[in-house]
């Protein structure tokens, strides 16, 4: 079978192509096309895509929730354009092949099910640490998209009463405080100075001890979006996946050690923390097995 995954990001596209178990990846940049609000423009990017490759599938992750009734994407911060769009019916009509769409934290914890650091777990979650918090949940193989489409926005549960604000409107958000720009702010809270959280996390990396400190109070919000998480769902998985775990894989540690003084002893001993392991392509990936079971997972 020849199946095409695509991850509709707010700066890249990026694509899975499988034949014969083989696997080719691509990234496209988008930010100059996506900004300049015609989501046509990203409809013809994929019609490339797929002219190139002429898949059997294609499954498409995109930022934001996708109405389980409809197929139209709505709340998509990073990519306004696609607020309300039509996605599916309208590359179905130039495309002429079905095609699935699902959030991308969704696939992305899906992708890690399938191909990455998910493989067999029963109750999977995965967190995306990156401009947002995205959440994706796989329980017994199957994603959990809720009733609408809108299951598992763990980046707006409310963590501080009138706390920070979130770039959804409401305060407190656990995203407002775990997420690039949440890192941000924690560092300008302790320094008084602006710098971008990948600044920050190149400053932990060669031991610097206010940035060292702002990942470590990152980290302690991040545990208690953790533990909610595991008095919930008592997973036996958790993956935390993104540039931040990526470029600052100590993280991971730091956070079982806090996670560990705040959660139920039992629920903790059956979990495991982990990076993700397919980098930046783990919605790619989901986005391709997706397509592949024709959207039924
Ligand atoms: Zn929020």
């Amino acid at each position: 079978m020849k199946s095409l995954g695509i991850d509709i990001g707010g700066t890249f596209l990026k694509y899975i192509y499988k034949e014969n178990n083989q696997f080719t990846t691509g990234k496209i940049y988008t930010r100059d096309i996506i900004s300049e609000g015609n989501p046509d423009l990203i409809i013809k990017e994929i019609k490339n895509i797929v002219e190139k490759f002429k898949p059997e599938s294609i499954g498409i992750a995109v930022a934001g929730l996708v109405d389980k009734k409809t197929g139209r994407i709505t709340n998509s911060p990073n990519i306004k354009s696609l607020d309300g769009y039509p996605l599916k019916e309208n590359l179905e009509k130039i495309i002429n092949i079905p095609v699935y769409i699902e959030n991308d934290a969704s696939l992305a914890a899906y992708g890690e099910y399938m191909y990455g650091a998910g493989k067999n777990s029963k109750i999977l979650i995965c967190l995306t640490l990156g401009t947002g918090l995205g959440g994706g949940a796989v329980i017994n193989g199957k994603i959990l998209s809720g009733v609408s489409g809108s299951a598992m926005e763990i980046g707006h549960t409310i963590i501080q009463l009138n706390g920070l604000p979130c770039h959804c409107g409401r305060k407190g958000c656990l995203e407002a405080y775990v997420s690039s720009y949440g890192l941000e702010r924690i560092y300008y809270l302790l320094t008084d100075k602006k710098l971008s959280s990948s600044e920050i996390i190149s400053l932990a990396n060669e031991g610097n001890k206010l940035a060292m400190e702002s990942l470590e109070k990152f980290s302690e919000y991040l545990a208690i979006g953790l533990m909610n998480i595991t008095h919930i769902f008592n997973p036996d998985k958790i993956l935390i996946a993104g540039g931040i775990p990526e470029y600052y894989p100590a993280l991971r540690d730091i956070t079982v050690a806090n996670l560990k003084k705040l959660t139920f002893p039992l629920p903790f001993r059956d979990l495991s923390i982990e990076n993700a392991a397919l980098r930046e392509f783990s919605g790619a990936y989901g986005a391709l097995a997706y397509g592949e079971k024709g959207g039924k997972d």
